[in-house]
């Protein structure tokens, strides 16, 4: 248990927080980035990236190394725990995490990002792990020859979709509207891609199992009100993006989602919380916008914070 004093946190290392640390401490601030796992974010769960500008194929953690590396050149520090708490108290803010420590403040940055949405069917929670995964990256190679069910019709659905024809015999994506959602690119890739189908109009009702693993998901046609059921060795869900702000209910910045309400500059309604990337209520969640996020509110708290003075 230890209590630090910082000009910046960081709460959240994905690459929003990142390029905010980055900026912050190459001003001269004494920063530090909390982070609930390792630097990266969802960039660890991410096989391959084509749209970031600079890089034509990179993969998701080789970008984190790379943005970690930049990061720190100008001393920004890193550290572990899940963030529990923000206190506002005038111009200090406090931030508690679950190991006990205490960083303080006077700016604070959320860049919590989001985490996947839960479809909420039976079988979803007891076969978590089990065959039912939100993580292609970290559980496609468990399904080599395997037939594989992707939930969801937005762009992670197709990309990871894609992603897992790699190793399994065929990858089956049920969506539940008549149209595609991801962009225009990958809708191109996976059509041409051989292993995979797509089923539109149904909706999974429930992951199906034996005593061991899943064996497959029920169906429900929403056009035609056909059930139905399609044997898979494992669920991947795709279906879209929570934020993850429960710690920050109690400060009134959140909008009815549960997004981080911020002006152009990153501020929230609270003097010296800012809020940037993924969490923040913005029309592009991207790894490009993160990062243009950071670099705003790396520059604004620099300002804030001249201004204190
Ligand atoms: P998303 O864009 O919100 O798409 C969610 C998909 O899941 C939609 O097809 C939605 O259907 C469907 N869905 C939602 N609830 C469902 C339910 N209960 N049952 C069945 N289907 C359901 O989420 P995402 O694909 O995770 O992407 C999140 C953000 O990250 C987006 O801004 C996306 O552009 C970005 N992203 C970008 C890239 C990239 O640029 N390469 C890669 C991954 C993600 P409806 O269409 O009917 O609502």
């Amino acid at each position: 248990m230890a209590e630090k004093k910082y000009d910046v946190v960081i709460i959240g290392a994905g690459p929003g927080g990142m390029t905010t640390a980055l900026y912050a401490s190459r001003a001269n601030l004494k920063v530090v980035m909390l982070d609930r796992g390792s630097f990266g974010g969802n960039l660890n769960n991410t096989a391959s990236i084509v749209n970031y500008s600079g890089f034509k194929d990179i993969q998701g953690p080789e970008l984190a190394e790379k943005m970690y590396q930049g990061a720190t050149q100008f001393g920004a520090e890193y550290a572990y725990g899940t963030v529990t708490k923000i206190e506002a108290d005038g111009q200090q803010k406090k931030v508690t995490t679950d190991m006990g420590d205490t960083f303080i403040a006077p700016v604070v940055v959320i860049a919590t990002g989001s985490d996947h949405r839960k479809l909420g069917v039976p079988g979803e929670e007891e076969f978590s792990g089990r065959g039912v995964s939100y993580c292609a990256v970290c559980d496609g190679a468990f399904f080599k020859g395997k037939h594989l069910v992707v939930v969801g019709g937005g762009d992670s659905a197709v990309e990871e979709g894609i992603y897992l024809t790699q190793f399994a015999s065929k990858v089956t994506v049920v969506v539940r509207r008549d149209v595609l959602r991801a962009q225009p690119m990958l809708q191109d890739e996976a059509e041409k891609n051989e292993k995979m189908e797509f089923v539109f109009n149904t909706n999974v009702t429930e992951i199906l199992g034996d005593d061991v693993k899943v064996t497959g998901v029920k169906t429900h046609n929403n056009k035609t009100g056909e059930d139905g059921k399609i044997s898979a060795a494992g669920a991947f869900i795709y279906v879209g993006t929570v934020p993850m702000t429960a710690p920050f209910k109690g400060l009134g910045v959140l909008d009815d989602q549960g997004w981080v309400k911020t002006d152009n500059e990153m501020k929230t309604s609270i003097p010296g919380i800012f809020a940037i990337g993924d969490v923040r209520e913005t029309p592009l969640r991207q790894i490009a916008t993160a990062v243009g996020d950071g670099a705003i509110a790396g520059q604004e708290v620099y300002q804030y914070i001249k201004g204190l003075n």
